[in-house]
């Protein structure tokens, strides 16, 4: 628990005094409490207890597209993790009723979903207002920012800040998304100020800062190129399995090869004479599949391919995209 107290200092005796009312006496009764200057993000806020785990991220305009797209939704669990999470939480949310009933039900309503008494959810029912849609957008980014802190090994109440989840975003394979205002705000970009008299030689054009978040994000694998290894001079040299845990990381992440859903696996290509004892395919020959997928090729790898394609044709399409998008390199 924290909270927001305006001292009085009496500047003679070097004794500072603080109102807490009683009910946050309790906060000084433990014995010491720690003190510190309020931060932007709750300086605004009125004296008295701190709400918990207040976003900061939540009050950024900038964020709002960014938390209701449909990429980062599917990322952190997709909407019906939503309705899961909601229907852990025992009150109705529409305040507009005196009365409420005791039974609970969750509404989807644009960009996520209201936990509803039954009674409020017969009334509001295939209804679109904008006073649902704000409710519905606040369940949506709390909970994306929980799972976010999750996923990035946060308890669920830290506040998570703009580098984290520029972080998470790029770890996700969504940097792409990140719009320039806020991949500036994370690169602490300064606004570039430009003298009045300028002559044109003298701007030297930078890149935008998207483009330098991209730029860092996408060479995650380079693949050496080395034409004189010593097995190269050999007759029957003993076989090298390519390892790349930085690469089959990043296919985790990829959408699956045959659904395009998030992938679960990074398969490694079966058959063609890999997949063996001590024939283990190479890192590189990896495609992305969701578990359902995966289960599936490995239960018959004939019918898997006769439905979904040759796993080579797969992984061709794979390779050919992560080189084309630089993350081989
Ligand atoms: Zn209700
Ligand atoms: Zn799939
Ligand atoms: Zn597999």
């Amino acid at each position: 628990m924290r909270a927001i107290l305006t001292p009085e200092v009496a500047p003679m005796s070097g004794v500072v005094l603080f109102r807490p009312g009683n009910e946050l006496l309790w906060l000084f009764r433990r014995g010491r409490v720690v003190i510190e200057t309020p931060s932007e993000a709750i300086q605004h806020l009125p004296s008295g207890l701190i709400p918990e785990a207040h976003q900061p991220l939540t009050d950024d305009v900038s964020m709002q597209s960014l938390f209701e797209n449909e990429r980062v939704i599917q990322r952190a669990g997709g909407i019906k993790s939503i309705d899961v999470w909601l229907e852990g939480k025992f009150e109705c949310q529409w305040p507009h009723n005196d009365w409420h009933a005791s039974d609970y039900t969750v509404m989807r309503h644009h960009p996520g979903s209201i936990r509803l008494c039954w009674s409020c959810d017969n009334q509001l029912r295939e209804q679109t207002t904008e006073r649902l849609a704000r409710i519905a957008r606040q369940n949506l980014v709390e909970w994306l920012i929980e799972r976010v802190n999750i996923d990035l090994g946060f308890k669920p109440d830290h506040t998570l800040t703009l580098p984290e989840f520029c972080w998470w975003m790029v770890r996700n394979d969504l940097g792409d998304l990140i719009p320039e205002t806020v991949a500036s705000k994370a690169l602490r970009l300064k606004p570039e100020i430009i003298a009045s008299v300028t002559r044109e030689s003298d701007i030297v054009p930078s890149l935008p800062a998207v483009e330098i978040l991209q730029e860092k994000a996408k060479k995650i694998v380079a693949v050496n190129v080395d034409p004189e290894t010593p097995e190269s001079f050999m007759l029957r040299p003993k076989r090298r399995r390519w390892e790349n845990e930085k690469y089959t990381r990043w296919v985790k992440t990829q959408q699956c090869s045959c659904c395009n859903n998030p992938a679960d696996d990074p398969h490694h290509l079966i058959g063609h004479g890999q997949g063996g004892m001590g024939t283990k395919a190479h890192d590189l020959f990896v495609i992305p599949l969701c578990r359902a997928h995966h289960d599936e090729l490995h239960a018959d790898p004939v019918a898997f391919e006769a439905k979904y394609g040759d796993q080579l044709v797969l992984l061709f399409r794979f390779l050919d995209r992560a080189l084309a998008i630089g993350v081989l390199a």
